[in-house]
């Protein structure tokens, strides 16, 4: 971990969490996308069925019209089966034409293959003595036929088996327990009409339609029991579910009329007419109940439909904004990291180089900006400890004043300066007087102390900042004035020679006197004048001033 930089570690620990936290993320996309698109083909699935449903009714109707087709055979009757028949056959068309299921190949085959049977259906079964109940049963075939297709398209698209609870027990009632009340019902309609229809009854008769009440008897009662079981599981069903569960009471109203119509009135006084059609209304309202189921399982996929829809759009819009947060906060953090770190790099290498007057500086406001602190902390020291450096080397140790290298410095900067400017500068040299005897008396430690008193009074007589006094050997001194005159150059050495006598040092009950002798030079009166040639005049004063007496000042103009 050590070989890495700190961006790249701060990169690597945010890839670590943000690849699993992204597959993890993607991953619930993709299946809320699945599960939507699971209830998206349910809910076709259901939409599907219902447009099967005209299918089932219309053969059952002419399934119903058949056994008195094949044995009573009037007119009327024989519209009325033909007239299903076509109905019949249309339904098949139009399903076919529905692309609804039109990628089912399945599905399809089966369809076109019901389409046939009913086209070429013929209600006899090759003998003379056919039954009633062989014809019922014939035609019967085409429709459990249906309703294997409806069977399958309700597979196919994933109604079957559902975990929901309320969805899977109403594609229970609707593919398997329907069928059994709606041929109970059709065997009612069928063998009551044609009973009806040709006026007599006989024992077998009696046999067929006391069978079909019992089916209807049982039929009603177990479909009570699981609506009623349906609706008492399922509270939230109650004010929701769209279907009128009284529709079962349908099946015991066919009960009482075939009851009423057959077996209480020996003398079939009814006719075909009001039996077919009071049964067909029981049937048709019947009918209807069963569209209701299969329309509430289309709209309650489709409410799921679009719960899932919004989650997953809340989710994708949560995930989405996340990883923006994330990204924008990745990239900040990245790009204060590596800019402080480039920042102090900056200033470092400028303090390696010896640049020590910038401050150092960083944006940020963490830990880094008081490492930062830290450095220009440092920085400011290494300036001072330069500063106190470069002060030595031009300052004399003895006496705190400037020694002869920074005079000689000064000297021609001054000159080069005058020269511009055209100014004079002038020069006072100095030469502390009997000296050596002060030294020989009173020993080398009070000469010290004398040469540093000497130099502390000069500087405190100069007042203008440009002054310079420097030691410029063993007891000797000069000043050196800029932009001042011959005169101004006398008034200062008048001044310091004043103050100089006016000092008094007292050593072992003695008190010494201190004396001065000053040369002065002002290079506005010299010809051409170069730095060594205004030392020399400065010099040669000062050695003038020494013969004439000491303790005076003298210009090398006068
Ligand atoms: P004059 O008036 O002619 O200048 O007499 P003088 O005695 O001052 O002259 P001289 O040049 O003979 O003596 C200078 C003396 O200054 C000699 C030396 O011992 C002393 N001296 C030079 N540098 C120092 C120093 O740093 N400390 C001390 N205590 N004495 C110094
Ligand atoms: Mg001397
Ligand atoms: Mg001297």
């Amino acid at each position: 971990m050590d070989r890495f930089t700190f961006p790249a570690k701060f990169f690597l620990i945010s890839m670590l969490l943000a690849v699993p936290l992204s597959i993890t993320s993607f991953q619930s996309v993709v299946d809320s996308n699945e599960q939507l698109r699971t209830a998206h083909i349910k809910h076709l699935g259901a939409l599907n069925v219902h447009a099967f449903l005209p299918v089932i009714e219309a053969l059952e109707t002419m399934r119903d019209l058949s056994v008195a087709e094949r044995f009573h055979r009037s007119e009327v009757v024989e519209a009325k089966y033909l007239e299903a028949k076509q109905q019949a056959m249309l339904e098949i068309e139009k399903f076919i034409n529905n692309d609804l299921d039109e990628n089912n190949q399945l599905i399809s085959l089966n369809t076109f293959a019901l389409q046939r049977a009913v086209e070429t259906l013929k209600l006899t079964s090759g003998s003379e003595a056919d039954l009633e109940r062989t014809i019922f049963d014939k035609v019967n075939l085409l429709v459990s036929a249906a309703y294997s297709i409806q069977y399958q398209i309700a597979n196919v698209n994933g109604l079957l088996g559902d975990i929901d609870p309320l969805a899977n027990h109403l594609v229970i009632i609707l593919t398997a327990e329907l069928q059994q009340s709606f041929e109970a019902m059709g065997e009612a309609r069928a063998y009551g009409s044609y009973f009806i229809a040709n006026q007599i009854l006989s024992s077998y008769g009696v046999e067929l339609i006391n069978g079909a009440l019992s089916k209807l008897k049982d039929s009603e009662l177990h479909l009570s029991d699981r609506f009623t079981i349906l609706l008492s599981s399922h509270p939230k069903a109650n004010g929701t579910l769209a279907i009128d569960s009284s529709a079962i009471n349908r099946l015991n109203d066919i009960y009482m009329q075939v009851d009423d119509q057959i077996l209480l009135d020996p003398d079939l006084t009814t006719t075909f007419e009001v039996f077919w059609q009071q049964s067909s209304d029981s049937i048709k309202a019947f009918n209807q109940f069963r569209r209701q189921i299969v329309l509430f399982l289309a709209k309650y996929y489709e409410a799921k439909e679009r719960v899932m829809e919004s989650n997953k759009n809340s989710y994708v819009f949560g995930v989405s904004a996340l990883i923006c947060v994330f990204i924008y906060l990745f990239i900040g953090f990245y790009l204060g990291i590596k800019g402080s770190l480039g920042e102090l790099s900056k200033a470092a290498v400028q303090v390696a180089k010896g640049s020590l007057d910038k401050p150092i500086t960083i944006s940020s406001h963490d830990e880094l900006k008081t490492l930062a602190a830290l450095l220009d902390e440092m920085r400011v020291q290494l300036k001072d400890r330069e500063q106190q450096l470069l002060d030595m080397t031009v300052t004399d140790t003895l006496t705190g004043v400037k020694n002869r290298k920074y005079f000689n410095e000064q000297l021609k900067e001054c000159m080069a300066l005058c020269r511009k400017t055209d100014q004079p500068t002038s020069l006072l040299m100095m030469d502390i007087d009997h000296f050596k005897c002060v030294n020989d008396t009173y020993g080398h430690t009070v000469g010290d102390k004398c040469l540093q008193l000497v130099a502390k009074t000069l500087q405190d007589n100069l007042s203008r900042p440009g002054d310079v006094v420097a030691r410029y050997g063993g007891e000797e001194f000069a000043v050196l004035l800029p932009a001042t005159d011959e005169i101004g150059a006398i008034t200062i050495a008048e001044r310091l020679c004043r103050s100089i006598r006016e000092l008094s040092l007292n050593i072992e009950e003695n008190e010494i006197d201190i004396r001065i002798s000053i040369g002065i030079s002002t290079s506005n009166l010299i010809p051409n004048c170069l730095e060594e040639r205004l030392v020399n005049l400065a010099d040669e004063a000062l050695y003038k001033a020494k013969k004439t007496g000491r303790d005076r000042w003298i210009s090398a103009h006068e």
